[in-house]
């Protein structure tokens, strides 16, 4: 599949649900509605949707979310993708998870052909983590972690850059993930869904500033790794593990977009920032060969967008993107 700014599309990221079993602050608000279940699609038609993009040359595919992993059911789709990562269609199948359920399903996913994950953790205070999540608890997350490792599994620690809530802590968690083996990545907040932009508007961080802020302790080399993501990489000397920058409130990664985001529904979003999108639940439930399947896919490519334009300017105040982050899957 190539868009036609020819870049290949290599990388698909499906939201599995729009459920989570915490209410994180920048991503929802805490009585969310849920979408009914007759509109999500079926763990079966998730897996022929994803075989489909696989077919099609998508060589990389994250489960996402909403939490991935309180899908009911979820090993089974993740035991079927593995198919293809031993046929070798597929080079890697990961997630995205908050690592609340991870100590029941580390093993599981191991076995499933799950070499990496991403886990978010924004903070190691378990009070502010709480107060961050709502709902969640630090030390379960930890015990997941440890679950993670004893299962060998590579894990990367997303972090949400909050100035004002996590600001003092990122020497520590960089200290941390030295210590415990993980990457880390830090995430500009961005404007998604309409869930009190003032407040985010007052934690937006640009990564520029933390970046200055890590500097000042630690030894960052740039480095030219990558994982298919849109993170630019820095290795800390002092540790050796990498920290991840992704930062698209203040640099366009678009040129080298090579990713497509599925939701729970069947939407396909060409963008994380634009509004267009494909519905590919139609013709995946209207017939039982992939033809008119494959022929939406290619016609949702053709229409990639050549770069998105979130905005946040203190001026005009928060432009918020109206899909919630649960629903594209971040
Ligand atoms: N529930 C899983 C998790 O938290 O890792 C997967 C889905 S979550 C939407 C994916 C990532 O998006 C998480 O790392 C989360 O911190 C991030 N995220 C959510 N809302 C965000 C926002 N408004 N700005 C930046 N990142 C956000
Ligand atoms: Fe759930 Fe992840 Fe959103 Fe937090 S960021 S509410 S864990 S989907």
């Amino acid at each position: 599949m190539i868009d036609p700014f020819g870049r290949h599309i290599s990388y698909l990221r499906v939201s599995v649900t729009d459920r989570c079993d915490f209410r994180c602050v920048y991503c929802m608000a805490e009585d969310m509605t849920f979408l009914p279940k007759s509109d999500v699609l079926s763990l079966e038609e998730l897996d022929r949707l994803c075989s489909a993009f696989v077919r099609l040359g998508v060589k990389k595919l994250r489960l996402t979310g909403g939490e991935p992993l309180v899908r009911r059911n979820i090993m089974w789709l993740i035991e079927r993708l593995g198919r293809h990562l031993k046929t070798g269609a597929l080079d890697e199948l990961t997630l995205t998870t908050n690592g609340s359920q991870l100590a029941k399903y580390a093993d599981d996913l191991a076995k499933a052909g799950v070499k990496r994950i991403n886990v978010s953790i924004d903070t190691l205070d378990p009070e502010k983590f709480t107060a961050i999540t709502r709902w969640g608890k630090l030390d379960k997350v930890l015990a997941g972690l440890e679950a993670a490792k004893r299962a060998g599994l590579e894990t990367k620690i997303n972090a949400v850059a909050l100035k004002g809530v996590n600001d003092g802590e990122i020497h520590d968690l960089v200290a941390w993930c030295g210590r415990e083996g993980h990457d880390l990545t830090f995430i500009e907040v961005m404007p998604m869904g309409e869930i009190g932009d003032a407040a985010r508007l007052d934690q937006y961080w640009p990564l520029s500033m933390v970046r200055a802020e890590l500097a000042k302790r630690w030894t960052l080399v740039d480095s030219d790794y990558a994982t298919g993501g849109p993170a630019r990489y820095a290795e800390v000397q002092e540790t050796g593990k990498r920290i991840g920058f992704i930062t698209p409130m203040t640099h366009n990664f678009c040129e080298s977009c090579n990713r497509v985001r599925l939701t729970c529904t069947g939407s396909l979003f060409m963008c994380l920032g634009q509004e267009d999108s494909a519905d590919l639940r139609k013709p995946l439930r209207e017939s039982e060969g992939d033809e008119a399947l494959t022929a939406a896919i290619h016609e949702a490519i053709s229409r990639k967008p050549k770069g998105h334009d979130f905005v946040i300017d203190r001026r005009r105040g928060a432009r918020s993107n109206i899909r919630h982050m649960s629903v594209t899957g971040g």
